[in-house]
C-alpha cells in the first residue's frame, strides 16, 4: 500500500510558516498583506474556492477583500475594477476567479492585472519568467505539487516524470517546474497515442486531466509516485480526483488523496505569493 502524501497536514505547516513570516513583516513595516479576490457570476465551485481563499487569508493574518460581481458584468466593468485594484496600495495581490462568464475575455482580464500583483502567475510576463526559471511568483497548483514532493523527500532529479494534461494553469507550468528540478519530463494530452505506455514509464506521474478516475492501476508503474491534481465529481456526486485511488494505491509507492492532497497546497501557495508580492511592493515604496 502506498504512502499517503498528506496535503492537508503539509499545507497547514506551510501556512503556519507564512503566518509567522507575516507577523514579522507587519511588525517591521506596518503593512498588512492584502489580497483582492474577484468573483463574477454564480458558479458554485468558484464560490467554494473563493470562500476557502478568504479563510486562508484570515488564518495567516492577511486582509482580504472580496468583490462579487453579477453574471451580466461587462468586460469593461471588470477591467475598470482591475484597474482600480492595480492602483490600490493596500492591495498587494489580485485574483480573478476563473472561469468568467462568456462575454468576458479571460485573456484580456489576466493581461490587465499588474504583473506585480498577479499572484496566480497567469500574466504573460510571469509565465515567461517561469519558463526562464526566474520566478517572481510560482504558479500555485504546480508549486503546491513541488512542495508536496519536497516535504515527502521525493526529488524529480534524473527521474522519468510524466504530466497528463497541458493546460496553461496546471500541465505546462507543472512540466516546467519538474524540468527545472532536473526531471526528464513528458507531457501527455488528448492526442497522445498509447497513453498507458507513456504513463507506465513514469517514476513521478502527475494527473491533471479533469476526468474522474481516469488513471487506472494498469497505467501506473509499480513504485511510482502519483500526484492527483484532478477535482471532479463521481457518479454519486462525491469529490474525486483523476486517479482511481484504491487500485492505484496498491501499485504506487506514494500517492496524494482527493480531497486533502493538492487542493489545500494550491491555496497555501497563493498565500505565499501574496506575501511575496507585499514584500516586493514594500521595497519599492
Ligand atoms: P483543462 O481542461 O484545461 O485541461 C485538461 C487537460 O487534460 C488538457 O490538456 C487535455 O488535453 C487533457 N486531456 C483530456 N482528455 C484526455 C485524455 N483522454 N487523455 C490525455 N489527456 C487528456 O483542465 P485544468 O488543467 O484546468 O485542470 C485539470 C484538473 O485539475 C481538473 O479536474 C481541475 O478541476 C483540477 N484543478 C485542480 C486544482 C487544485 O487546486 N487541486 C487547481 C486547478 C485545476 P488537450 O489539451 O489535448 O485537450
Amino acid at each position: 500500500m502506498a504512502q499517503l502524501i498528506d496535503g492537508k497536514g503539509i499545507s497547514a505547516q506551510v501556512k503556519e510558516r507564512i503566518r509567522q513570516e507575516t507577523a514579522e513583516f507587519v511588525k517591521q513595516t506596518g503593512i498588512t498583506p492584502g489580497l483582492a479576490v474577484v468573483i463574477v457570476g454564480n458558479n458554485s465551485a468558484s464560490r467554494v474556492y473563493v470562500n476557502n481563499k478568504k479563510k486562508a487569508c484570515e488564518a495567516v493574518g492577511f486582509r482580504s477583500e472580496e468583490y462579487a460581481l453579477p453574471e451580466e458584468t461587462t468586460q469593461q466593468e471588470l477591467l475598470d475594477l482591475v484597474d482600480k485594484l492595480n492602483r490600490d496600495e493596500a492591495i498587494h495581490g489580485i485574483l480573478v476567479q476563473l472561469p468568467l462568464p462568456k462575454q468576458i475575455s479571460e485573456d484580456r482580464v489576466i493581461e490587465a492585472i499588474s504583473p506585480d500583483k498577479d499572484v496566480d502567475a497567469f500574466h504573460a510576463s510571469n509565465v515567461g519568467k517561469i519558463m526562464q526559471g526566474e520566478y517572481r511568483f510560482l504558479p500555485c497548483t504546480p508549486a503546491g505539487v513541488m512542495e508536496l514532493l519536497h516535504a515527502s523527500g521525493i526529488s524529480p532529479a534524473g527521474k522519468e516524470c510524466v504530466v497528463v494534461g497541458r493546460s496553461n494553469i496546471v500541465g505546462k507550468p507543472m512540466a516546467m517546474l519538474l524540468l527545472h528540478e532536473n526531471g526528464t519530463v513528458t507531457i501527455c494530452h488528448s492526442r497522445t497515442k498509447e497513453l498507458a505506455e507513456v504513463t507506465r514509464r513514469a517514476e513521478i506521474l502527475v494527473a491533471a486531466v479533469g476526468k474522474a478516475k481516469f488513471i487506472t492501476a494498469d497505467m501506473v508503474r509499480p513504485g511510482a509516485v502519483v500526484i492527483d491534481v484532478g477535482m471532479n465529481r463521481d457518479e454519486n456526486g462525491k469529490l474525486c480526483g483523476d486517479v482511481d485511488f484504491d487500485p492505484v494505491a496498491e501499485v504506487a509507492s506514494a500517492i496524494t488523496p482527493v480531497p486533502g492532497g493538492v487542493g489545500p497546497m494550491t491555496i497555501a501557495m497563493l498565500m505565499q505569493n501574496t506575501l511575496t508580492a507585499a514584500k516586493a511592493q514594500a521595497e519599492c515604496r
